[in-house]
Parts: structure tokens; C-alpha cells; sequence
């Protein structure tokens, strides 16, 4: 009996830089103190606004089988935050609400990509990006982008990759670089969308967390509506990583196919969970400003700590909660960086490796620290590189 090729194929053999996350879990499951700053996932946990939102909804009956394509108050009230971000135009059945996120990548490479077309996505990565891509039976095909260009894509590089591909995946704000896309960026993403006929798909789960210029969403650009399908969560703008709530937003066809796809696949998010949601979205842009904040103070801390030494260069984080740092100059890779750092000094940093080949040389630091400790973890950080030049 053999498993299919498709499963089997998931994933590539190489850990991808993961083995140091399962180290870091079994330090601190033994009873070791470990400063983890390998997930993006907040300390500061859900705000009890939101819990007893949540208790309430299930207490008032919530619980049997929500609506699949999402209960009407959430759909509409995404479908407000978007018109509202956007000045475009959103209504309730633009929008999917899906099982976070994760689901939402699945269900529109599933809904756009057939058995062996192209899709594209930019490297450095979320690195469940190319496994997604594969799940669905296409194959995935990164952009290589360069520190020296803070991570964006060069035209020339997505036009070569563009001919005969099918769907183009950009992040921004950035996981793990923190690179936001400007709106010239975003322009000439969207102009080789159109020329090539691309589905552009827009990872925006990011969207509250911008520290320098402001978020652009590719689906408010010219004639970018029809071929965009927007993805969004709660887990990173509202602490909500663990209730699994997010969303598609793209044209109703789409959406409505992509109903059908989630009628086979999770069957809806529970009623309880995304009526917590809309109640969080209902508290507007002071809530996610407050769940913003913490990130955005110790990027400042870090910043400081960072000017202040030559050996690492540091990728200037303009949104999300992580710090891209190039150790090139300490002549380790990635790995053995954050192999090193955990085995001296039990902090814990990820390999840049583990999100593709355009991070080789450099380790992601998630900023989900208090801020005292994060700022002595990152002096050491630094001491620790500076031993190798
Ligand atoms: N996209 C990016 C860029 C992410 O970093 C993450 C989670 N870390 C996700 C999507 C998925 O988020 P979730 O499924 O929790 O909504």
C-alpha cells in the first residue's frame, strides 16, 4: 500500500530549518529556561473583551453548525473593514470566512490553480507557502528577491517567471523580512498581473502592523479587482492565532466556488468563534493599535541595540512583528547561528533558511518577548555574533 505521490511530496525532506523549533519546545517542555523568539505569535494574549464575547456566543446557543461561508455579521463586517481600508466597494459575499488564514492560502490556490499549472510566490516565504501550493497539485515556483533590495521583486524577474503562470502570491506587510510593498511596487506587481493574466494573491494578514508608511491593499489598484482574492486573519491583528478565524475577500464567483470548497473540506469555523470576531472588529482600529503597539516599541529597542554594533546588518523592519538580521559577516549560515545562540545562550532565533533560499545567511527574530527580556536577549545576540569577526 503506498500513500500518494501528493502527500508524500508535501513537504521536502530537509527539516527547512524546523528542527530548531522542536528543540526549542523540548528545552522548555524539560524545565529549561529558553527566551523563544522563533513564533510569531503574540505574548500579550487574547484580550478577555474578546473571550467573554466569545463565552457569551456560546453561552446564547452558538455551538451546532455555523453557517459554511461564514455567519452573515462576520462576512458583513469584513466586508466593511475592507470597503472602509480600501475605498472599494465590498459586500458580504465577497468574503469567505475560512479556518483561519492557512485555510484561506489552500482554498484560492485551490480555486485558481489546475493539476500541474505554475504558481508563483516570493522568496524569502511563510514557509507553508510552497507546501499549500503543492497540496493542490500545482507546482511552486518561487521569485528570488535580494536583501539589498529589502526583499522586493525585481520587474524583469517576475516578468520571466510570469509567462505561463497562473497565480502570483505577495505578502506585505512581510513575514519574516518585515518589508512592506509601496505603492510603486505594488503598481508594477499589479501591471504583470494583468499583462500576464496572473491571479494576484494578497497575503494581508499583516495589515495592522505597519510601522513605516502605510498598508495598500493590490485589490483598490486599477482593474485589479476582478483578479485579486485578498487573504486576512484575526490571528495576528486581534491575538486570536488559536481560534482560527480568517478570510477570503475576491470576486463573488470566486467566493462562491470556493463555499462549495469548504463544504467538503472544514465545514465552516464555529458560530462561537467568529461571532468573537465581529465583536473584535467592532472595537476598530484603537483595539488593534493597542495589540500593535508592543511589537512596534521593542522593533525601536532593537533598533537602538542594533546601530550600536557593526557586525550584524539589520533589515529595516517596516511591518510585522519580526526582525530580519543579515549574520552573514559572522561567516555562519542561518542554521548554524541559531543552533549555536540556543546551545550558549538558550535564545532562540530562527534559521533564515527555514523560509527559503533568499534568507541564507540571516536568522528571523520575532519581537514576542516582554520587552526587557527581549532587549537583553538581543544584546547578547549581537555579542555573541561580534565573537566570530
Ligand atoms: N500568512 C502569513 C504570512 C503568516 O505569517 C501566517 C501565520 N504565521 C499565516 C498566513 C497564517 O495565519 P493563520 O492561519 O493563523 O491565520
Amino acid at each position: 500500500m503506498e500513500l500518494s505521490h501528493r502527500i508524500r511530496h508535501l513537504t521536502t525532506d530537509s527539516d527547512g530549518g524546523w528542527g530548531i523549533y522542536f528543540r526549542v519546545r523540548e528545552m522548555i517542555d524539560s524545565g529549561q529556561d529558553v527566551i523563544n523568539l522563533t513564533i510569531g505569535q503574540h505574548d500579550i494574549p487574547t484580550p478577555n473583551i474578546i473571550l467573554d464575547a466569545m463565552n457569551t456566543a456560546a453561552k446564547d446557543g452558538n455551538t451546532g453548525y455555523a453557517a459554511i461561508p461564514g455567519v452573515p455579521a462576520l462576512r458583513e463586517r469584513v466586508a466593511r473593514r475592507l470597503t472602509e481600508r480600501t475605498g472599494i466597494e465590498t459586500s458580504y459575499d465577497n468574503v469567505l470566512i475560512t479556518a483561519g488564514g492557512q485555510a484561506a492560502l489552500f482554498a484560492v490556490h485551490h480555486a485558481v490553480c489546475d493539476e500541474g499549472d505554475t504558481a508563483l510566490f516570493v522568496d524569502p516565504y511563510y514557509p507553508t507557502y510552497p507546501g499549500t501550493i503543492r497540496a493542490v497539485g500545482a507546482v511552486a515556483q518561487p521569485i528570488i528577491t535580494r536583501s539589498r533590495d529589502a526583499f522586493r521583486p525585481r520587474r524583469e524577474e517576475l516578468e520571466t517567471n510570469a509567462i505561463g503562470a497562473t497565480s502570483l502570491l505577495i505578502n506585505s506587510p512581510n513575514n519574516p523580512t518585515g518589508t512592506v510593498y509601496d505603492s510603486s511596487t505594488l503598481m508594477m506587481i499589479s501591471e504583470v498581473a494583468k499583462a500576464h493574466d496572473l491571479w494576484l494573491i494578497s497575503d494581508e494578514v499583516y495589515d495592522t502592523q505597519i510601522w513605516r508608511g502605510h498598508h495598500l491593499s493590490p485589490r483598490s489598484l486599477p482593474d485589479m479587482r476582478e483578479r485579486t482574492l485578498v487573504i486576512g486573519s484575526m490571528s495576528k491583528s486581534h491575538a486570536m492565532t488559536g481560534f482560527r478565524c480568517g478570510w477570503v475577500i475576491g470576486p463573488k464567483e470566486a467566493i462562491s466556488r470556493m463555499i462549495n470548497l469548504t463544504t467538503h473540506t472544514t465545514y465552516g469555523v464555529p458560530g462561537f468563534v467568529q461571532l468573537a470576531a465581529a465583536f473584535a472588529l467592532d472595537q476598530g482600529s484603537t483595539l488593534e493599535r493597542e495589540i500593535a503597539a508592543p511589537f512596534d516599541r521593542r522593533r525601536q529597542l532593537a533598533w537602538d541595540i542594533l546601530n550600536a554594533q557593526q557586525t550584524i546588518t539589520a533589515i529595516p523592519s517596516d511591518g510585522a512583528m519580526y526582525l530580519m538580521l543579515d549574520i552573514r559577516a559572522t561567516q555562519l549560515s542561518g542554521n548554524e547561528f541559531a543552533q549555536r545562540l540556543l546551545d550558549t545562550h538558550h535564545i532562540a532565533v530562527m534559521p533564515g533558511e527555514s523560509f527559503g533560499f533568499a534568507a541564507a545567511g540571516h536568522v528571523r527574530v520575532a519581537m514576542t518577548v516582554e520587552d526587557e527580556r527581549f532587549g537583553a536577549a538581543l544584546h547578547t545576540l549581537c555579542e555573541f555574533a561580534s565573537s566570530f569577526t
